[in-house]
């Protein structure tokens, strides 16, 4: 299954792909895992990328495809993937589209992580302490089964400046997807192993095995 993940900062994306990517066999490509593993590698790709990722921006286009281009060729992906942060505006998933149609394949569906506005900020604002207060699972609140951030980028300002630009830049993305006929919209409130499951149910129509 090829697949993309869209939701705003603080929905529960991460935690969920890697879950629907266990479950579904295929790799997940998150593109901002990437880029904070290549800017703690400090590779020229990070060190491109990092004043962006600091701000809270997108960063530019041509970057982040050529990565993912290069991402998408390798043997692990030519059956199925998962995307997760990407396309991330219009351009993007224009150019997915075109990159996939040169492997001769198409996306099967894109799930789109649905939250309210105030559990979005929520989650954002969760906090815990590796060492002195760590959660029962890793990475998963244990108050609202959100997912724990520890980023740079999580500072309050550059949260409220991403918050935005989902808005501004991504959110357009759910009404590309619909006019293809391939959005799938998830309810993503509530705690995180009911989100997966309702996940799984609803990509159950999309598989080809
Ligand atoms: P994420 O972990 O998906 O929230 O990504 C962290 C940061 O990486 C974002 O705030 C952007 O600066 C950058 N990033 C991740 N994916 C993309 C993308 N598809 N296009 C541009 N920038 C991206």
């Amino acid at each position: 299954m090829r697949l993309v993940l869209v939701g705003p900062p603080g929905a529960g994306k991460g935690t969920q792909a890697q879950f629907i990517s266990a479950h579904l066999s295929v790799p997940q490509v998150s593109t901002g895992d990437i880029f904070r593993a290549n800017v703690s590698q400090g590779t020229p790709l990070g060190k491109q990328a990092r004043e962006f990722m600091d701000a809270g921006d997108l960063v530019p286009d041509d970057v982040t495809v050529a990565m993912v281009h290069d991402r998408l060729a390798d043997e692990d992906a030519r059956k199925g993937f998962l995307l997760d942060g990407f396309p991330r505006n219009v351009p993007q998933a224009k150019t997915l589209d075109g990159l996939l149609l040169e492997m001769g394949t198409v996306l099967d569906v894109v799930l789109e992580l649905v939250v309210d506005d105030d559990e979005v900020g929520r989650r954002c604002g969760h906090s815990w302490h590796v060492d002195f207060d760590p959660p029962t699972r890793e990475g998963i609140c244990d108050n609202c089964g959100g997912e724990l951030f520890q980023r740079d980028d999580d500072q309050p300002e550059t949260i409220r400046h991403r918050l935005e630009v989902y808005y501004v830049q991504t959110a357009p993305l759910v009404g590309f997807y619909a006019e293809q006929g391939i959005l799938v919209g998830l309810d993503a409130m509530g705690p995180v192993d009911d989100v997966t499951d309702r996940a799984i149910a609803s990509l159950r129509p999309f598989s080809r095995t």
